[in-house]
């Protein structure tokens, strides 16, 4: 009997203190910085691991987490419904940039944070108009229309860009020149390389005319670079920012079934993260996730034959895939990222963290 009573008292201590744990342990954070490998499974990653000379800073994360990347119509999601769900929380039509599959607008979780008083940026190797950075401000039936994309820009609540994309702002087929509309709303425009408007509030840098050229190509530190450059200028910010940062082209190495495309591009992406990382770590107040839209290629890491002292990158398709792509988080609130859910948990995750409801 008296057991039984010590045991009881020693169950009910237990799952209080088991409660009390769960309600105060999740610390929330002041700014998210996101960072997408567009393609990015985790063949990619590990490749970077095996091919990268220097450590990889995916290791630097202590949260782990895998997520289910269907679209509402597809089995296989494209980088436009990929992207929604984690802007707006959603399954959606592949195609879809910020609309749900009644093809109404979906606000995003950029814009949600804007209103909220947060200073917000993008950044992509890709053109900026293109799917991933395209479904965090503006929102079209299809991926398509670049030039309908750009024009919300202007409109925007958007305080830092970069990335490709000029042609779709000023050699349009409508003929207008979104670039002195641009000004008209308060940014600075750039169009030759980053850092020079640094002063400004609000900052657009369009580096290239379409995508941002590739690391072989002498790309260089851009994403890096811009991503430092934005948190410079959003923490700036009291209330809070949003980072969203792309390494666009890791998929197009995928897509091209070139592996040493799709690994440059990974090491690229990988150093981006790192100059996120630091800054987090340095300002204690800052959650960092990385995660992908989807896989592409169908990319693996084969041994050469029955060689298993050498390794094949190979693709089993030059589209995506369906596999579970992984998710990393740091800082406060990372630990709600582990597990295995559905993409549009990224978003509502975020939301749970960051946003007043
Ligand atoms: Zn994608």
């Amino acid at each position: 009997m008296r057991l039984q009573i010590l045991l009881t008292i020693f169950i009910l201590c237990f799952i209080s203190t088991g409660n009390t744990q769960e309600s105060s342990a999740v610390k929330k954070p002041k700014n998210i910085i996101l960072l997408i490998g567009d393609g990015m499974g985790l063949s990619e990653i590990s490749a970077a691991q095996f091919f990268n000379e220097g450590d990889s800073h995916f290791d630097r994360f202590p949260t782990i987490g895998l997520i289910k990347t269907s679209a509402a119509d597809n089995l296989i999601t494209d980088s436009a419904a990929g992207a929604t769900a984690f802007s707006c929380g959603i399954k959606t039509y592949n195609g879809a940039i910020a609309m749900n599959v009644q093809k109404k607008p979906v606000k995003t979780i950029l814009e949600q944070l804007s209103e909220q008083g947060y200073d917000t940026g993008i950044i992509s190797t890709s053109s900026i108009t293109h799917a991933t950075p395209a479904s965090f401000f503006a929102h079209v039936e299809k991926r398509r229309q670049a030039e309908d994309i750009a024009q919300f820009l202007p409109e925007s609540d958007v305080d830092f860009i970069a990335g490709g994309g000029l042609q779709y702002f000023n050699k349009r087929s409508d003929q207008l020149d979104l670039l002195p509309k641009l000004q008209q709303h308060g940014f600075a425009v750039d169009t030759t390389k980053l850092g020079a408007i640094s002063g400004a509030m609000k900052q657009v840098y369009l580096l290239a005319d379409d995508g941002m050229p590739r690391m072989s190509e002498g790309r260089g530190s851009f994403l890096s670079e811009a991503t430092a450059l934005a948190v410079e200028r959003l923490s700036q910010n009291e209330e809070g920012f949003f980072l969203m940062v792309e390494g666009s082209q890791i998929d197009w190495g995928g897509h091209a079934n070139e592996a040493g495309y799709l690994i440059s591009e990974l090491i690229d992406f990988d150093n981006a993260i790192g100059t996120a990382l630091d800054f987090a770590e340095k300002d204690g107040e800052t959650l960092v996730i990385v995660t992908a839209d989807h896989e592409t290629g169908g990319f693996t890491l084969s041994s050469d034959g029955r060689n298993y002292n050498k390794i094949l990158p190979s693709f089993s398709t030059d589209g995506h895939s369906a596999t579970m792509v992984p998710v990393f988080a740091k800082g406060p609130g990372a630990s709600t990222f582990g597990g295995i859910y559905e993409n549009t948990q990224i978003y509502h995750k975020m939301s749970a963290l960051v946003l007043n409801q």
